[in-house]
């Protein structure tokens, strides 16, 4: 597939707006007045092809990525927005039961409170990626929205823009989700979730968090002091317990004091049994339902509490330690399910099935069951294998 535009890709792709999206968009009841007067302006981009083909999916340690997420740099700019934008911050926590860090914390890591919104216009890159991108029908589902937006007024070709993938403005929302949570909190008419004036946005993360269940008053989480001899095989997200039973066990914050009762929890080792652990609560959900990386949750619920005058990790983090690639998280997969641990599929990515089956793994092989796909496990199955 050339990615270079030529004029006959051009004519290709308006053909295809005509013939094909244009009797689609009808059926979802899009009228042709809204498509002729949306689509009127959309055009190829080929830079926006080219940036799918070339998206690098990058593991950075978690580390690292907490490093990035909550900079000296990130915190310092969050806590002025906090302090510049305080009225607008206490009428969403109002509105919405979300604290001003986390949306702050929110904001700052999509798009650096929006200085990086993105000035693609959207409906050009949806077009563009639903005639000819990878996941062409996930992206014309969002060009759809899209277009729904302007039919129901509450944006225009204008004011979507955003990421070359179609994410708009400063909280990064795809159109569906505009649809879905956007507010407009201005009262203006409109839900601008990219213009310079960040109500409408900020206000639209709240919600989000909100329609997803935050608990307003409860942390996302925190750090944890194991005891010793404590049974990794018991952690994990997919293994709550009532906090309660934690506090029975041994668990304390990093001051000592047995975990207070937020409900049901989890103990995360976003490193493994060598690295900083914590207490995940209802909100850590919430926060994946943002983005549903763990690093991320863990970012933003850090980067908040920056905000909010926290301390960094106690702990350390077991820095210099290989991280693994999709490439060798694949292998471990085919490996683990081989050993007859079964992982349910080759991905290269670390979900629910993976860990149990690395914790499986490692609790018949005598290892420190912390369902940590890591160098050392790698190693073991390699070695295993001969
Ligand atoms: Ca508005």
């Amino acid at each position: 597939m050339s990615l270079t535009s030529s004029p006959a890709d051009a004519a290709a792709f308006e053909v295809w707006i005509a013939d094909t999206l244009r009797p689609r968009a009808a059926e979802k009841l899009i009228r042709a007045e809204t498509f002729g007067r949306a689509m009127d302006g959309v055009r190829l981009l080929p830079d926006v092809l080219e940036r799918q083909a070339n998206q690098k999916e990058f593991n950075l340690p978690i580390w690292e990525y907490l490093a990035i997420a909550a900079s000296d740099e990130r915190i310092r700019n969050g806590r002025h927005r906090l302090r510049s934008h305080r009225t607008l911050f206490n009428r969403i926590e109002q509105a919405f039961g979300v604290e001003p860090e986390v949306v702050a914390a929110i904001w700052g890591l999509e798009t650096g409170y929006g200085v990086v919104k993105g000035e693609v216009p959207v409906l050009s890159a949806l077009a563009t990626l639903a005639f000819r991108g990878r996941r062409a029908a996930f992206f014309e589902d969002e060009l759809i929205a899209a277009l729904r937006l302007v039919q129901l007024g509450d944006a225009t070709p204008e004011t979507l823009t955003g990421s070359w993938a179609g994410a708009v403005g400063h909280g990064q929302f795809m159109p569906s989700s505009m649809l879905e949570f956007g507010v407009d909190f201005d009262g203006d008419g409109k839900i601008d979730l990219s213009g310079d004036d960040p109500t409408d946005a900020l206000a639209s993360i709240a919600n989000y968090l909100k329609k997803h269940g935050w608990r307003q008053g409860q942390p996302w989480g925190f750090e944890v002091r194991l005891p010793e001899g404590f049974d990794h095989a018991r952690s994990g997200l997919d293994q709550p317990l009532p906090s309660p039973d934690w506090a029975g066990m041994g668990l304390s914050t990093v001051t000592g004091d047995p975990v207070p009762d937020y409900g049901p929890a989890s103990v995360l080792q976003p490193a493994g049994a060598g690295g900083v652990a914590l207490m995940a609560l209802r909100n850590f959900h919430v926060l994946t339902r943002y983005n549903r990386a763990v690093a991320y949750a863990l970012g933003i619920g850090h980067l908040a509490d920056r905000l909010g005058g926290g301390r960094p990790f106690v702990a350390a983090w077991p820095v210099g330690a290989r991280e693994l690639g999709s490439g060798d998280i694949s292998e471990a997969q085919f490996l683990l399910s081989r050993a007859g641990f079964d992982t349910m599929g080759i991905d290269g990515m670390i979900g629910p099935n993976t860990t149990r089956a690395v914790r499986a793994y490692q609790v018949a092989r005598g290892m420190v069951a912390d369902g940590y796909v890591g160098p050392l496990l790698l190693d073991r199955l390699r070695e295993e294998r001969g």
